[in-house]
């Protein structure tokens, strides 16, 4: 295994209880971050104050000290979360890095509804509407958008001839333990937003921001997020980030159940319930290892040349199913 690498994160957002899925991929962090040599950071992600719940934030505590996750770095409290760790304390590196965009005319603004977005949408992706329309940014209720169309020239190469070389949404991801991916910004990321119309910073935006931040080197998460890593990367540019494509992601695979990703929304693969029915952690464990197993996905031929699915007790254990047996 590689080594070298300082710090990994996990990152929840407290709308919900933890649930299973949240468990597996804090496993296989975990697991990556000790073979690498890595700390793992927890960083809760609370931008979205009028979602986040003190219950949740105390779940996230609560919940990893049952399953025996450590961490490194990052509150072991709500308290010392309040006190020096929410996403509110670094509001003034969010906003900096907003005028950064701005001041390199990366940005628009737009004032499209949610439902007017999907109403004039022909392939899912943002359909271009204000594109053009010279929509002030600091007007109410106006989001700001990642100019990433081919042909703005705004997005033509980002001060970078290399890049505008290989197309301005090629995007190059260096990937564990090795090696690098290109790809294209997907339709689904086409002008992303990086400041919602409530005027606070996106998700893409503050996890950029937060992960250079912390001098974050090895990015651990699932590959429903495969789509986020290249907004992420193209966001690098316009920020002149570079420190961040040096970063190395490793996307794990989804934990399924019938087919049916596990969400927050499933109340009963929340670990609070689990819990409450009487299990301990290391039967947690046993029934993730089974959802491993019994899934054609994450339990893939990577996976089975790892732990025996019986002896799966713990975090250590779980992570070896998917990243084979190996120190
Ligand atoms: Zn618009």
């Amino acid at each position: 295994m590689s080594m070298g690498y300082k710090l990994t994160r996990i990152a929840p957002t407290p709308s919900g209880y933890l649930h299973l899925g949240n468990v597996f991929s804090f496993a296989i962090t975990a697991a990556l971050a000790r073979r690498c040599g890595a700390e793992v950071l927890l960083r809760i992600d609370d931008l979205d104050r009028g979602r986040v719940q003190r219950e949740y934030v105390e779940d996230i505590f609560e919940t990893l000290r049952f399953m025996g996750i450590p961490w490194d770095r990052g509150p072991l409290s709500f308290d010392e979360f309040e006190r020096g760790w929410s996403q509110v304390y670094r509001m003034p590196l969010y906003l900096s890095a907003l005028s950064r965009l701005r001041e390199a005319g990366a940005v628009f603004g737009c004032s499209c509804s949610r439902a007017e977005v999907l109403r004039a949408s022909r392939d899912g992706g943002y359909p271009g509407t204000c594109v053009a329309r010279g929509v002030e940014l600091d007007a109410a209720e106006v989001s700001w958008r990642v100019r990433t169309r081919p042909g703005d020239p705004a997005a033509a190469d980002l001060g970078d001839p290399a890049r505008a070389a290989m197309g301005p949404e090629v995007l190059r991801v260096k990937t564990f333990p090795e090696g690098s991916v290109e790809a294209r910004l997907p339709v689904e990321m086409r002008d992303f937003a990086v400041r919602k119309r409530d005027g606070l910073p996106a998700y893409q935006l503050s996890s950029v921001v937060d992960d250079l931040h912390y001098g974050v080197d090895l990015i651990v998460r699932g590959e429903d997020l495969w789509a986020s890593t290249l907004a992420q990367l193209y966001l690098s540019y316009p920020l002149d980030a570079g420190a961040f494509r040096d970063v190395r992601f490793y996307h794990h695979p989804l934990l399924t159940s019938g087919g049916e990703k596990l969400s927050k929304s499933a109340g009963a693969t929340s670990i609070q319930y689990l819990r409450r029915q009487g299990m301990s952690a290391a039967e947690i464990y046993g029934l993730i290892a089974q959802e491993v197993a019994g899934d054609g996905g994450a339990g893939g031929p990577a996976g089975a040349g790892g732990a025996a699915l019986a002896d799966v007790r713990d975090w250590e254990g779980l992570a070896a199913l998917v990243l084979g047996v190996g120190r």
